[in-house]
C-alpha cells in the first residue's frame, strides 16, 4: 500500500532488526561470510537478485542503537544515528532465520573493520531488504562484471539466470587468492582478472573488447568512477539501449559511505 496526500497516516518504517553473528567463515584472503541469526529475522522478505540491506554497526561499547518510529512514520534515533553501510543479502534461510552477508576486508572503513573482528555473538542491526532488479526471463545474452564488493550480488544474479542463459562474467579482484567458485548456468562462463592499476580499470578495458549486441543485457557494479566510464562507453560509444544497461557504483576511492543507488549516470 503506498502513501498518498489524501491519506492521514504515512506508512510506518520498520525499525532495523537486531541480529547476532552465528558464524564467520573465511571465503578468500580478503572476504568473510558472516551469518546473522535472530528471531527478529522472521518475516525478512525473500531478497530479489542483487538486493541490498542496511547494516547498522554497534558503537565502541558494542551497543546497537535502536530507533523509535515517530508520529510521521519516520525513524528517530534518540541515542544518535549509528554508522550504517550497504551490503548484499547473499542468502536468506527462512526456516533457520539466518542471513548470510559477504564482506570485503578492504581495510580502512568501519564496516570492513567490524567484519574483520566479527565473532559469534557480535551484534548489529539489519534494515531491508530493498531493491527492484528482476531478471528479464526473455533475456538470453548477458555481460556481467564486478569487483570484490559485487561478488555477492553477482552470485545472486547468476543463481537467478535461466538454464539457457548465455554470456560472460568478468570479475576483477586484487589477486588470484581472491577467487571463489561461482554458481553459473553452463552457458555463462566466469573469467577472473587480477587488478592492474586503479580499481575498475581492468574491468572497463575488458568491457571495451566485449562482443556486445543490442540484445545483450549488461550488469556492472564496482568502483564508482569506473562505473561512470563503463556506462558512458556502453550508452554513447556502443549505443546499447538504456533498459539493457544496469550499472551501480558500489564504493568510491577516497569516499566514506558512498551513496547507494549511484547508477553512474552523470
Ligand atoms: C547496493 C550495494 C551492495 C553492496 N554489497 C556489498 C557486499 O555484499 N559486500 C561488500 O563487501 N561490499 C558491498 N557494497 C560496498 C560497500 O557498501 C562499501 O564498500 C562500503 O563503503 C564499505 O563500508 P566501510 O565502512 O568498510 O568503508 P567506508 O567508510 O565507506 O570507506 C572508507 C574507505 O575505504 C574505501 N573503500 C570502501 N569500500 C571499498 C572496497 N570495497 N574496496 C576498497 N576500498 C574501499 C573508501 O574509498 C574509503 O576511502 C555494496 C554497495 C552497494 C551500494
Amino acid at each position: 500500500m503506498s502513501w498518498s496526500p489524501g491519506r492521514t497516516e504515512r506508512p510506518r518504517r520498520r525499525p532495523p532488526r537486531q541480529v547476532e553473528v552465528a558464524e564467520v567463515r573465511r571465503l578468500t584472503a580478503r572476504m568473510v561470510a558472516v551469518t546473522f541469526a535472530g528471531e527478529s529475522l522472521a518475516g525478512f522478505a525473500e531478497p530479489v537478485p542483487t538486493a541490498h540491506v542496511k547494516l547498522f554497526l554497534p558503537d565502541a561499547q558494542g551497543h546497537v542503537a535502536q530507533p523509535v518510529v515517530g508520529p510521521d512514520g519516520h525513524l528517530r534515533w534518540p541515542d544518535g544515528r549509528p554508522t550504517m553501510r550497504t551490503y548484499t543479502p547473499r542468502r536468506f534461510d527462512a526456516e533457520a532465520n539466518t542471513l548470510e552477508v559477504w564482506f570485503v576486508l578492504h581495510g580502512d572503513g568501519p564496516a570492513a573493520r567490524w567484519a574483520a573482528e566479527a565473532r559469534p555473538g557480535s551484534r548489529a542491526a539489519i534494515g531491508g531488504p530493498g531493491g527492484r532488479f528482476s531478471v528479464d526471463p526473455e533475456a538470453r545474452r548477458w555481460w556481467i562484471g564486478g569487483d570484490e564488493s559485487a561478488l555477492p550480488a553477482i552470485a545472486t544474479l547468476l543463481e537467478a539466470l535461466p538454464e539457457g542463459a548465455e554470456g560472460e562474467v568478468h570479475l576483477e579482484v586484487q589477486a588470484a587468492e581472491d577467487r571463489i567458485p561461482l554458481p553459473a548456468p553452463a552457458g555463462v562462463s566466469p573469467t577472473w582478472h587480477d587488478r592492474a592499476g586503479e580499481p575498475g580499470v581492468t574491468l572497463v578495458d575488458t568491457l571495451r573488447r566485449a562482443p556486445l549486441d543490442d540484445d545483450t543485457h549488461v550488469w556492472i557494479a564496482c568502483e564508482a568512477q569506473a562505473v561512470r566510464e563503463a556506462r558512458s562507453y556502453l550508452l554513447t560509444d556502443r549505443g546499447l539501449p538504456r533498459p539493457r544497461v544496469t550499472t551501480r557504483g558500489y564504493w568510491r576511492v577516497g569516499a566514506a559511505n558512498h551513496p547507494d543507488h549511484d547508477s553512474g549516470e552523470d
